[in-house]
């Protein structure tokens, strides 16, 4: 039987309109949340990320402030800037759009970045809040991970979860959320022994690798669900046929645009896992709608002193 698609767009909605009332409500009580995005230089793709995060500011009724420095700017410098946003008191969130370029010391941004502002959620003192179960802001993407699941009826507490990936920014954060809704959990990496006999093990696997289609139905026990964090463009005719063959819609756009997107789930899992994340549609979403819901936590937990209604209801 085909699985269960798991809808991204329509989760990350609904998180955006709950987001959007719990704005309202604070601004009515003049405490506007606040979030400022560094762009360094002129990536591409990164000023394609940069633009969605501040129309959903927008929409959300979030203030937002992008700050463009040159590609030329030094650690120094870069420092500078994101000491004076730690401190601005309208500011709640900070977010350093990521790869700075290659003479700026990327950890050392991160770390000036103040953990109650840190809406990236990649500072050591919030991995740790994660890793102790303490309140604190938690990655984006790995949040999104745990809502889809939440929100679509998926138990958690007392799976199998295997995780394929070990980054820091989703690999290890969704491990870490996984063990503590009480799965069992097991990740793995470029290294592990029979990856595919290891993910058979999983109720919930998350692929979270950024190999198009990797995760074949070999890896999949049937009934599972899968959650595809990879987000891969395939140009390649025959990458495309190996992924594709047969699909019309896909044909018709890779022919159009000579790309197209996929995750790290090759598409004939969903002939036999019980629930499935589509790319695009599925994870991606989310990672915009959880910034917006950190920004708004982190105004809650940084100004809980003068709101302490919003404060308690957050603790
Ligand atoms: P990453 O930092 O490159 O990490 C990839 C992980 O996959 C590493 O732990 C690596 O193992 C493992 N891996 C690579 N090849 C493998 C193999 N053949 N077998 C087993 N494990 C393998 O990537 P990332 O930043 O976590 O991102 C992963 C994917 O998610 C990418 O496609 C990225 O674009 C996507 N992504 C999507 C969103 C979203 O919003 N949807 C957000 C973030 C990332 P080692 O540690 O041993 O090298």
């Amino acid at each position: 039987m085909a699985a269960i698609i798991l809808d991204g767009n329509k989760i990350a909605s609904e998180i955006r309109a709950e987001v959007a009332s719990e704005v309202k409500t604070m601004a009515e009580a003049g405490m506007r949340p606040g979030l400022a995005v560094v762009l360094v230089g002129h990536n591409p793709a990164s000023e394609i990320y940069v633009r969605g995060k501040v129309k959903s500011c927008e929409e959300i009724g979030i203030y937002s402030e992008k700050l463009t420095p040159p590609d030329s700017i030094s650690t120094q410098d870069l420092l500078r800037l994101v000491q004076q946003l730690n401190k601005r008191d309208e500011i709640d969130g900070i977010l350093v759009q990521l790869p700075l370029p290659s003479q700026v010391d990327s950890k050392k941004i991160l770390m000036a970045v103040d953990p109650a502002k840190d809406v990236d959620g990649f500072h050591p003192v919030n991995v740790g809040f994660l890793s102790t179960q303490r309140p604190g802001l938690v990655p984006c993407t790995p949040a999104g991970i745990l809502e889809i699941l939440k929100r679509s009826n998926i138990p958690v507490a007392g799976q199998e979860a295997v995780v394929v990936g070990r980054s820091d920014i989703v690999g290890k954060p969704v491990a870490m959320l996984l063990i503590n809704g009480n799965a069992t959990v097991t990740v793995c990496h470029s290294k592990t022994r029979d990856l595919p006999g290891v993910c058979r093990r999983a109720d919930i696997l998350v692929a979270a690798i950024g190999r198009a289609g990797m995760i074949t139905r070999d890896f999949v026990k049937p009934g599972a669900t899968v959650i595809d964090v990879g987000m891969n463009k395939v140009t390649e005719r025959a990458e495309f046929d190996r992924l594709f063959a047969g699909n019309a819609k896909r044909e018709e756009s890779f022919r159009a645009k000579g790309s197209t997107l996929v995750g790290d789930v090759h598409p004939e899992v969903s002939e036999i896992a019980g629930a499935i994340t589509p790319v695009p549609g599925g994870v991606g979403p989310l990672t915009i709608a959880m910034l917006m819901s950190n920004t708004v936590k982190a105004a809650r937990m940084r100004r809980g002193a003068r709101a302490p209604a919003l404060a308690a209801e957050h603790a």
